[in-house]
């Protein structure tokens, strides 16, 4: 076991909680900061996948995700009207040890928080300066006070400060692409799977969540811009409006324009994970497009192995070594599969859904296998 009193989690998102909890689990004590006042829950929905499901099920928090979620056991691409392209049954993708889920932000945060609970957290507090001795990381917060840690771990997101002020200048991308997402109070056409409707150069993704409510995104390749909160939700609808019955049975459904978030997609690429005793997890090191809808499964296998490595190794530098060479092969993975889906979404809609009618079965097989059938993450 790595030689380490105290370590400072910065960010109290997906990463941050995952990584407390599972640092917990190996008998180390850790401290978090969240800049926000309380735990971030935006983002409407997400899909949680089997590897993410079988990190929280080792954790013990996945009883409870699942509890909050849907258990979605298919997914499939259709054209603009709702005719379906090809579909994936999830349990011969993933196999049938932890199921594919899909939930609320708000209710995985609640549980991810709950699994956290050990850890000593102080919410409105951001980490503002950093320097680094040999073994020692003293850091700044914006409440004036300063601390010094064994180890720091950044799990501060994509515009990660952490990655700024110790490991790169490189600022996030943007990858052509703006996306609206919502949560309706109903299954759209009874929806017991996961569904992308597909359009020319955009889609409209809808996912069941828990309690009968569905989380919806749309997905639109184009230029950056501002979309004013005030009208927003009109201009969704009219975005959609060529769309099939059931887009236009979930965005009937929506109530108000602030129940639409919108925002850009983008990426972050940078080659150094860690430096010294400063290592980056989730967004903060590695955030990709959300086509294959796993930068959070991504970041709680980062918090697993992190934890397991500095559980396993003699030195903390040994542990970041090893940490980082067991995730960048998954996580590269899922980089340029993302960026693939990308492009093949950008193809005329004729070629593209003919392709996903012959053959789309066996592209996702190819996409996702290489994740589903690993032991070891
Ligand atoms: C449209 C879209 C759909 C997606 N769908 C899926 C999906 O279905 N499945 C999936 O697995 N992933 C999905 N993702 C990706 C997923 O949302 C992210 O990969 C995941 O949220 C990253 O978590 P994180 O904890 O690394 O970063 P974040 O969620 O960004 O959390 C970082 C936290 O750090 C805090 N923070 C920042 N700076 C500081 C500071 N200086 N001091 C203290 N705190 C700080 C922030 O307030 C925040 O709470 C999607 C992403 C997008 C954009």
């Amino acid at each position: 076991m790595a030689d380490i009193d105290r370590i400072l989690i910065v960010g109290g998102g997906i990463a941050g909680l995952t990584v407390a909890a599972a640092l917990q689990q190996k008998g180390f004590a850790a401290e978090l900061v969240e800049r926000e006042q309380t735990w971030p829950t935006g983002g409407a929905g997400i899909a949680v996948q089997p590897n993410g499901m079988r990190v929280l099920n080792a954790l013990g928090t996945g009883a409870a995700v699942e509890r909050a979620g849907a258990v979605i056991r298919q997914w499939g691409f259709c054209d603009q009207q709702g005719e379906v392209l090809c579909e994936t049954d999830l349990q011969a993708l993933w196999g049938s040890d932890a199921p594919f889920i899909g939930i609320e932000r708000s209710k995985l945060h609640r549980a991810l928080v709950a699994g956290a609970a050990s850890t000593s957290h102080r919410l409105g507090t951001s980490l503002v300066s950093l320097s680094q001795e040999s073994r020692r990381v003293t850091v700044g917060f914006s409440d004036g006070s300063t601390g010094e840690y064994d180890l720091l771990i950044g799990a501060d997101g994509i515009s990660s400060t952490v990655r700024k002020l110790a490991l790169s200048q490189a600022s996030p991308d943007y990858l052509g692409a703006m996306n609206w997402r919502s949560i309706a109070p109903i299954r759209p056409g009874g929806l017991t799977a996961l569904r992308f409707i597909l359009g020319d150069h955009c889609f409209f993704g809808l996912c069941p969540v828990g309690e009968g409510r569905t989380y919806g995104f749309g997905y639109v390749m184009q230029p950056r811009f501002y979309d004013p909160v005030k009208g927003r939700l009109e201009r969704l609808r009219e975005r959609f409006a060529a769309f099939g019955g059931v887009v236009q049975e979930y965005l009937t459904s929506l109530g108000c324009d602030d129940e639409v978030i919108c925002s850009a997609i983008e990426r972050i690429d940078v080659d150094e994970w860690h430096s010294g005793r400063i290592v980056l997890i989730g967004d903060a090191a590695h955030a990709s497009s959300p086509l294959m809808g796993q930068g959070g499964c991504m970041a709680m296998e980062d918090a697993f192995v992190l934890a397991e490595t500095l559980r396993a190794a003699t030195t903390p530098e040994a542990a970041l070594n090893e940490y980082v060479i067991r995730r960048k092969p998954r996580v590269s993975w899922v980089q340029q599969q993302s960026l693939a889906t990308g492009e093949a979404l950008g193809l005329p809609p004729a070629i593209r859904n003919a392709a996903l009618r012959e053959r789309g079965e066996r592209m996702m097989e190819s996409r996702f296998r290489p994740l589903a059938s690993c032991d070891r993450i």
